[in-house]
């Protein structure tokens, strides 16, 4: 048996740690805060529950990455559909997303043919990811999986190869939807949540999928977001793992080139501190924050990387109160609102808002409703004007504020009357609450495979997870990460002897 120290308890670490405390080693998973999820995370306030950034929860259908790993860990999910997915608010229009996408196509015609072949290649990709491939590949180990399974669903997989050379935006192009402003910054808005970047730098292979979110089905999980986190952190207790909550990973002791421990502050503001002993360390954290607790004994590559990789985006959201009988009737719960029709999307000009579900009566005082409000910023800004001018900084957040509600209220009119509490959040409060380097968030730009970030991190006993790794951002795309890097590191650890089938609470009894 060997003990695994899983520094961060986001959905990523929890899944890896889960998995791992099933096949029987000893793991512990230290969170900063005091409750888990990180970006995906849940947080109490005023008598509401609002979900720290993300809202929206995916990859339940069966062969979807929560899916496979609450049946193979006996979680049984406490998630509730949500129909229809979200409203698109185009300055011209309003767009629905639901699973068989009627409302896209009766507005965009000519797209239908590229919604089959999205459906075609998005089956193929979840497919292959339940699979489990090692993507990207390693070693030559994990080459030969990938070969082994490309070969199995042959000659399928040829299909899918000319996709991984296009942008999205070639692919509209060659299907005569390039043209079609609209359509097209219909699109822009999903990969920019999705892909985070647009049609344009976003890989047509990859955005098969991240477009398939809603045709597969979102879902809301009682409680909020955290729910998700919660459930996994249950599983890692059940599974005889330990999570332990206000430990924050200090720094990583190095020997001869493997992780041998991990500092630990605890107690009342950290006052404590203790030395753990690590057999294998998995970092739920971006390259930059790992970097760091590496300090010195970072790898030459890793400390590169950190010099000369671009920042990803950042988030300005707002938590709103609203009141219920003020909004519209049959008020989807998901929306988004695109303000205008041309230039760069984010810093308000493209909104995320979800409402907590009406059935829901834990997440707002009754007759309320808990809201999250999102938008893309560049994170450098907020920083160089918070160590500039902090009165400047709070003005720039009163005025994003501003901008997001005055555009709400274009779109949805009569929002803005429904809203009795406001509370605002930049980059440098989400690098506050999850440890994140600069408040990024949402992993790096699904630019190319090509590029895809693995877990290395250039010290044999250290990975990555999280959505630095591919296949990035949402937590059903770090669920498959941590998948693949649970499995990685079974393969490097001593076999644990063989773990009792029953877990120790009553989950639903499964075998390893
Ligand atoms: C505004 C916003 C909106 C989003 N919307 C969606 C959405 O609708 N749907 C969706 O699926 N995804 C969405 N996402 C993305 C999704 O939330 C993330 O991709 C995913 O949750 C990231 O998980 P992670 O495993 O990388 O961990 P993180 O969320 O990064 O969590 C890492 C954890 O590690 C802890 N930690 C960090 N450093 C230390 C340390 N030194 N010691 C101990 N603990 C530490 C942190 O406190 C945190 O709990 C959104 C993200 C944001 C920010």
């Amino acid at each position: 048996m060997a003990t695994i120290i899983v520094i961060g308890a986001g959905v990523g670490g929890l899944t890896a740690a889960a998995l791992l405390a099933q096949a029987g080693h000893e793991v512990t998973v230290l969170e900063s805060q005091t409750y888990p999820g990180g970006c995906a995370g849940t947080f109490f306030h005023k008598g509401y529950r609002f979900d720290a950034g993300a809202t929206v929860a995916g990859g339940f259908q069966p062969n979807g990455p929560h899916y496979l790993v609450g049946k193979k860990l006996g979680i049984d999910w406490r998630v509730h559909t949500s129909d229809p997915a979200w409203q698109v608010h185009l300055p011209d229009r309003a767009v629905t997303f639901t699973r068989d996408n009627a409302d896209v196509i009766a507005q965009f015609p000519l797209s239908a043919f590229f919604w089959d072949e999205q459906s075609v290649l998005a089956d193929l990709g979840w497919s292959l990811s339940a699979q489990g491939l090692p993507f990207p590949p390693t070693n030559t180990a994990e080459i030969m999986q990938i070969v082994k399974v490309g070969i199995r669903n042959l000659p399928r997989d040829l299909r899918m190869i000319p996709f991984a050379f296009l942008s999205t935006y070639q692919w509209l192009a060659l299907r005569g939807l390039a043209e079609d402003e609209a359509f097209v910054r219909l699109i822009d808005g999903q990969l920019l949540i999705s892909a985070q970047t647009t049609s344009r730098g976003a890989n047509a292979l990859y955005s098969a999928t991240a477009l398939d979110l809603a045709r597969q089905g979102v879902y809301h999980a009682q409680g909020g977001i955290g729910g998700i986190a919660e459930q996994l952190a249950e599983s890692v207790e059940a599974w005889g793992g330990t999570v332990l909550y206000r430990h924050r990973a200090a720094s990583i002791e190095v020997k001869g080139e493997r992780a041998i421990a991990v500092h630990v502050e605890h107690g009342i503001r950290g006052s404590k501190s203790t030395r753990m002993h690590a057999d294998f360390v998995i970092a739920n954290l971006t390259p930059w924050s790992l970097d760091d607790l590496l300090g010195e004994d970072s790898p030459a590559a890793l400390r590169r990387e950190t010099q000369t990789r671009r920042y990803g985006w950042g988030a300005f959201c707002l938590h709103l109160g609203v009141r219920a009988d003020r909004l519209p009737p049959n008020f989807a719960d998901h929306h988004q609102v695109i303000s205008e029709m041309r230039g760069a999307l984010g810093e308000t000009r493209s909104i995320f808002i979800s409402l907590s579900p009406e059935w829901d009566a834990s997440r707002a005082p009754e007759g309320h409703r808990a809201v999250t409000v999102t938008t893309h910023t560049d994170v450098q800004a907020w920083w160089d004007i918070l160590k500039r001018d902090p009165a400047a900084y709070e003005a720039r957040k009163a005025e994003y504020t501003d901008k997001i509600l005055t555009n709400i209220e274009r779109a949805i009119p009569g929002f803005s009357s429904a809203v009795t509490l406001t509370m605002s959040g930049t980059p440098v409060t989400y690098q506050f609450y999850t440890g994140r380097h600069m408040g990024m968030v949402g992993g790096f730009p699904q630019t190319s495979l090509f590029k895809a970030r693995s877990p290395r991190t250039g010290i044999s006993n250290i990975r990555l997870v999280g959505d630095s790794i591919f296949p990035g951002q949402s937590t059903a795309g770090v669920t498959l990460g941590a998948m693949r890097v649970a499995e990685d590191a079974l393969r490097h650890l001593p076999r644990p002897t063989a773990r009792v089938s029953q877990p120790k609470t009553p989950l639903e009894a499964v075998q390893p």
